[in-house]
């Protein structure tokens, strides 16, 4: 089965009106040459209405995070049904800044994701570890441990995709090779193979994330089991 290759752009907490209007014409006008491909940008939420009625509409807009419920006494925080109600249909959860920044346990990152998708939502699921765990041999642990925790629940994997970021490459400037993203895609392709089923495996979108970039996103992108990006600093928003 031949995957639709997947890139978003995640603008973290960055851009203001007149920025945002600059970027959105400038993506508006970008010529795609290859139509199998998924784009879209996942903005902070205060901008989602206006990138929504802006952006091109082969696009996607995603939020970069989203709570657990439907509604209720949870200041500061939106739900999929706000997002839904202005044309929202994805979110990122589980990036590692919302992990270790604000304190995001594997259990709450699983409640998310599967409230969102039992909900209809789009979910980009981010996994990966930081360089003290690569460097005592735990990555694929760490990286299957997040895995299982987010999707224990699921029974439809069909609006997931699971981005791999590894911590020590996100701004950093220090891109997994080729070879070490593909090792953890493989590892996560597998898993998804032997615990879940084989048509899950081969239809899953697994995305690389972690100082992409134009000079090195070719070479990441021919490997095996890499189907896309998630791009931070690159997109263009600084
Ligand atoms: P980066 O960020 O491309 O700036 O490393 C990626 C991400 O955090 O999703």
């Amino acid at each position: 089965m031949k995957r639709k290759f997947f890139v978003a752009g995640n603008w973290k907490m960055n851009g203001s009106t007149s920025f945002n209007e600059d970027l959105i014409n400038f993506f508006n006008q970008a010529e795609i040459r290859d139509q199998n491909v998924e784009i879209g940008v996942a903005v902070p939420s205060v901008y989602l209405s206006n990138i929504v009625n802006n952006l091109r509409k082969d696009w996607f807009v995603a939020a970069q995070n989203c709570f657990k419920n439907e509604k209720g006494a949870y200041t500061g925080e939106i739900s999929c049904h706000m997002l839904k109600d202005i044309g929202v249909n994805w979110s990122i959860i589980g990036h590692s800044e919302r992990r270790i920044i604000f304190n995001e346990s594997d259990e709450l990152v699983g409640e998310k994701c599967e409230y969102l998708l039992s909900q209809g939502m789009k979910v980009i699921l981010c996994v990966g570890e930081l360089r003290s765990e690569r460097e005592s041999g735990e990555t694929k642990q760490v990286c299957l441990r997040q895995l299982k925790a987010a999707t224990e629940k699921l029974k439809d994997w069909s609006n997931l995709v699971i981005a791999y970021e590894p911590v020590w490459a996100i701004g950093t400037g220090k891109v997994a090779t080729p070879e070490e993203a593909q090792e953890v895609h493989k590892v996560i392709r597998e898993w998804l193979r032997t615990s879940v089923s084989a048509t899950v495996a081969e239809s899953m979108s697994i995305v690389y994330g972690g100082s992409v970039k134009a000079e090195n996103c070719v070479d990441l992108g021919k490997m095996e089991d890499i189907d896309g990006f998630l791009v931070g600093g690159a997109c263009k928003y600084m």
